[in-house]
């Protein structure tokens, strides 16, 4: 298998540093509002990545953070007058959401910045004493970018180069830097703003040491994959890498993989722009197994276009492999011979071929594109080599390699029809919750809804009780 290393800037053979395991970090969202297409982009690859190198047999440990701690937050928490943990709290839940929506498993571990800080200054307080960071006169501590000797190496970077660029990025409150290139670990609090008691003073961390501190905590010194959006390389991992080698004195990943940007209508999405959209938006019109699907269309180290004719058509090839999957169940159902027959083992036997062109192509640094085509080849083998003579087994073993391989992309072709009695409990628990949030409106429109569908409520002691009307 082989994986494109942003590092050494080619594919090379994947071998993890303990055989059978892979430890994977994904840097995650700010949250701060609900997460834009842009954010589900490493989100859908990489839980693809993830479910491929499981379905190869890895061991994954795949931890991936939330940044509750940043300005953004900050200012929206004043904006609305309460606390910025009200604000972070309410976007993680409602990214949790948008995640199960696309399907996209939660991490083995899901850290929280603010959750981290005791690691935070410790490893701080390391690289102070080892000469790779100092105190400022105010309290802030500066990473010594010069001192680290690998500086550049993920990004491709001439250190002298930046030296010229960012000088002119040297703004007030930055003169306390020795050096201009000099970031930030540790900086002073500001009036009603979020802090933490230090050795250095009241105040929070720089954006960066949280994914060195909690990879390490999670994961350990030296991980296999670290991953995240390609606008990450620099100055994000390039200062993770230095954090993390000049504390740990090791190698901290060996492969650094990127996604490239989702754009709209062939424009950067942007808030000024007015061309945002939130995975939100994108469920009003379409299950979000459509986003999903049109993820993976492209390859991740591609740029990738989003439009609305582009999903429309998504949604219509992704309805072919579902059209497929909902045949097959009711030739399953409907089979009149349950054995193989001779000539139906050897089609069996041929399908395979199939799952050998899906692992070729996700074996070339997950090719998500081709084995789209597999699949799809595999749908065309499907409709024209079955019929109401078929076997059960046959067409049993020709869903499970269907849904195998959809399996691996994420993606659901054999959704259980939601029964009546779980949209009724579903229904009853958004009422609870209404009414305890005192959204009356919204908990009568649902018994309004009960109704309808003839189904009578009880508020007793016990709790809610419902039946049907006769
Ligand atoms: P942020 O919340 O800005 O830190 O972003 C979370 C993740 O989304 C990071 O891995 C970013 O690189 C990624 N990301 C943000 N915008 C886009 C975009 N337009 N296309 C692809 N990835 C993006
Ligand atoms: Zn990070």
């Amino acid at each position: 298998m082989k994986i494109y290393n942003t590092l050494s800037g080619r594919k090379e053979d994947f071998v993890p540093i303990e055989e059978g395991k892979v430890r994977m970090y994904v840097c995650g969202p700010t949250v701060y509002n609900l997460i834009h297409i842009g954010n589900a982009r490493p989100m859908i690859v990489f839980d693809t990545v993830r479910r491929y190198l499981t379905h190869k047999g890895y061991d994954v440990n795949f931890v991936s953070n939330f940044t509750d701690v940043d300005d953004k937050i900050i200012k929206k928490a004043v904006e609305e007058g309460v606390d910025a943990s009200v604000i972070s709290e309410r976007y993680i839940e409602e990214c949790k959401k948008d995640m199960a929506g696309m399907n996209v498993q939660p991490a083995t571990t899901h850290p929280k910045a603010t959750e981290e800080i005791d690691g935070m200054i410790e490893m701080i307080r390391t690289l102070i004493d080892k000469g790779y960071a100092y105190v400022a006169k105010d309290g802030t501590v500066y990473f010594r970018t010069r001192q680290f000797k690998g500086y550049g190496k993920l990004s491709h970077k001439n250190i002298d180069d930046l030296q010229g660029g960012m000088r002119s990025l040297l703004v007030t409150g930055e003169d306390q830097k020795e050096d201009p290139l000099d970031f930030v670990l540790w900086k002073p609090k500001k009036e009603g703003e979020p802090y933490w008691e230090s050795p250095w003073c009241d105040g929070r961390p720089g954006w960066h040491i949280e994914c060195s501190v909690m990879s390490r905590k999670y994961l350990g010194e030296q991980i296999d994959i670290h991953a995240g959006g390609e606008d990450l390389i620099f100055p994000h991992h390039e200062n993770e890498i230095a954090q993390s080698e000049a504390a740990n004195g090791k190698e901290f990943s060996k492969y650094w993989m990127h996604n490239a940007f989702l754009n709209i209508d062939n424009k950067k999405m942007s808030k000024s722009l007015g061309n945002f959209k939130t995975v939100r938006d994108i469920s009003e019109s379409y299950d979000l197994q459509v986003l999903r699907f049109f993820m993976l269309s492209a390859h991740y180290r591609s740029p990738l276009n989003f439009s609305a004719a582009l999903m429309e058509s998504t949604k219509n090839s992704l309805e072919r492999i579902l059209t497929c999957a909902k045949n097959l169940n009711y030739g399953i159902e409907n089979a009149v011979k349950d054995d193989l027959s001779a000539e139906e083992e050897k089609q069996l036997t041929e399908a395979k071929r199939f799952v050998e062109q899906f692992d070729a192509a996700m074996d070339d640094d997950f090719n998500t594109a081709d084995a789209i085509t597999a699949i799809f080849d595999l749908v065309k083998f499907i409709n024209t080599n079955t019929s109401e003579e078929s076997s059960r087994a046959y067409l049993s073993g020709l869903k499970e390699e269907l849904v195998m391989l959809t399996d691996i992309c994420g993606l659901i072709v054999d959704r259980k029809e939601e029964s009546l009695d779980e949209k009724v409990e579903a229904l009853i628990a958004e009422r609870q919750a209404a009414r305890k949030n005192k959204d009356f409106a919204r908990a009568d429109a649902i018994r309004e809804e009960l109704t309808q569908m003839g189904i009578i409520l009880e508020d007793t002691r016990e709790g809610v009780k419902w039946h049907r009307a006769n």
